[in-house]
């Protein structure tokens, strides 16, 4: 028999962004004994391949759009700037770099004992640990578990020498920016990654299955960002990639993607994006007896907890909305209701009314229904539409042809006699800035009343939120 397990108050498997906010509640606060266990960089996906990068590489992309905006208002721009993106990304490496290590600095000073090494259940109130550095394996033990492993990108299986091309994971690694790229999907990462892409220079074609992108959108932006980008440059394919085919690049050659109709493309790079699965495959669920849903991901009820007592589950591994602060906001609740004052024994989170933001190019914010979800719900007599399409200030001075390729497009949702806002879609520059108040108002269960009695800030976008007709 090896040594006995080491006990803890609350064990947590997987340090991103839930199980850090988890552990850092429960120790942070509450002084509960707390092991976090972590397999990867500190700050998980959002840190080091998600949320942080993502929005780095915007940023860089948006600087290469505001010198084309600064020739048009007479700034002396020479046209195709040198740029350098290694430097870029370098420093870009070096930032993440340091906000990993701030999330150790956090987790040392809470008190949260951090151990490096993958975790696996050895029944439902134990878990071995194969340590890294090949130090050996460890056991734990704790009454509360909780697991927040997230998830990872999806490359087909199905689909031969779908292996050649890269995932969100592989972009962050580019350090020369290819010169052609097809992007598979049309969900957030393919409409993040491909607007970055085409905003400094690179062609990019986009395979979707659909018609549009961002299916699980408002239609509205559904549309107008489809076109957006195709006015931008950047090319569509419809079809579904389980027809087609990408050959190995073969040296000096560039990828082939192949339809089985016959159609070819060649490519430098090809970018998996069609959505991501839960990580459980260390975990040995089954010895726990914790259930999966159909999609892999881990069931969980209101409060997190899975159907084995003591084992809670939150963030990407339960594929409860996708997001960072949602991941975050879960693990602190769970936390309040574990180890908090009697007051908050009933804490969980509400996941409805979750402002979203796509970083496109334009912007699209979301928060709430959408317009055919509203109409389900309501019915049709009782949902009231109010919607404005218009082109930016910032626009004016362009020419006339270039100023129609820049729609700003809001629409607000409402239902009811009293039409209280239960959506609200915007898209164009600023969104992401924008949306975020709007989120608290409707969190407060704002009307159209409401949002008309606010005085407009003049001039701006998002004054055409409080004035709509
Ligand atoms: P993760 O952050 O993935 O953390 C899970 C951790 O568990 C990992 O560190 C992993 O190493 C560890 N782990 C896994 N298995 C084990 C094991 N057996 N033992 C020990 N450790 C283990 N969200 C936003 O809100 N805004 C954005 O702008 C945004 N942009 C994104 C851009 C991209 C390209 C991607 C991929 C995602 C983006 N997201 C964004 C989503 C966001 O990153 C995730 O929703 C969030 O990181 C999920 O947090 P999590 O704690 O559930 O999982
Ligand atoms: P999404 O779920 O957003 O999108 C997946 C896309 O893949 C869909 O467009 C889907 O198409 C498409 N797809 C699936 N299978 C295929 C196929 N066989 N062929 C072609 N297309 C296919 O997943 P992502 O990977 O983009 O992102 C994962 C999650 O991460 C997001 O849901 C989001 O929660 C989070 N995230 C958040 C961000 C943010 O907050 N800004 C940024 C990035 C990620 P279809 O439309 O036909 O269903």
């Amino acid at each position: 028999m090896g040594p006995a397990a080491k006990t803890y108050d609350y064990i947590v498997i997987g340090g991103g962004s839930g199980g850090s906010g988890a552990a850092r509640r429960a120790a942070g606060w509450y002084g509960a004994k707390t092991l976090l266990i972590e397999n990867g960089p500190s700050g998980g996906c959002c840190v080091n391949v998600g949320c942080v990068p993502k929005k780095m590489t915007w940023f860089f992309a948006s600087v290469n759009e505001m010198l084309h905006s600064g020739r048009v208002y007479g700034y002396d721009i020479p046209q195709n700037v040198p740029f350098h993106f290694d430097e870029f990304k370098r420093k870009r490496d070096a930032q993440i770099r340091k906000t990993s290590a701030g999330y150790e600095i956090n987790w040392n000073r809470e008190g949260i004992e951090l151990v490096r090494g993958t975790a696996t259940f050895k029944g439902p109130k134990e878990l071995e640990v194969a340590l890294q550095d090949g130090r050996g394996k460890a056991r734990y033990t704790a009454p509360h578990i909780l697991i927040a492993t997230g998830g990872y990108p999806v490359v087909p299986k199905d689909i031969e020498g779908s292996h050649h091309g890269i995932t969100s994971d592989g972009f962050f690694d580019i350090e020369h920016l290819p010169r052609s790229i097809a992007v598979i999907g049309a969900g957030y990462i393919a409409v993040e990654l491909a607007g970055v892409l085409n905003a400094v220079g690179v062609e990019v074609h986009m395979f979707i299955r659909g018609e549009t992108f961002l299916r699980k959108f408002d239609p509205m932006i559904q549309e107008t960002m489809t076109k957006r980008y195709e006015d931008a440059g950047t090319g569509l394919t419809n079809g579904d990639m389980r027809e087609k085919q990408c050959d190995p690049p073969v040296p000096g050659k560039r990828l082939k993607l192949a339809t089985v109709d016959g159609e070819e493309f060649h490519f430098d790079e090809l970018l998996w994006a069609i959505g991501r699965v839960p990580e459980v495959q260390d975990l040995d669920l089954a010895s726990a007896g914790v259930k999966l849903t159909e999609n892999g991901h881990i069931e969980v009820d209101d409060f997190q907890n899975t159907n084995v007592d003591g084992i809670y589950a939150l963030g990407d591994v339960t594929g409860q909305m996708e997001l960072t602060p949602v991941a975050i906001a879960a693990g602190r609740q769970l936390g309040n209701r574990l180890f908090g004052p009697p007051h908050l024994k009933a804490s969980k989170l509400e996941y409805s009314n979750v402002p979203t933001v796509v970083f496109g190019h334009p912007e699209v914010g979301t928060i709430g229904l959408t317009e055919p979800e509203a109409i389900g719900k309501f019915g049709r007599d009782n949902v009231k539409v109010y919607h404005t399409k218009f082109a930016s200030m910032f626009y004016d001075i362009f020419p006339p042809e270039e100023k129609a390729k820049h729609p700003t497009e809001y629409k607000i949702v409402c239902a009811g006699p009293e039409e209280k806002v239960v959506g609200l879609h915007i898209l164009g520059e600023g969104s992401a800035e924008i949306l975020q108040g709007f989120g608290v108002a409707m969190k407060m269960g704002a009307t159209k009343k409401d949002f008309d009695s606010c005085i407009a800030i003049h001039p701006t976008s998002a004054e055409e939120i409080v004035t709509m007709k």
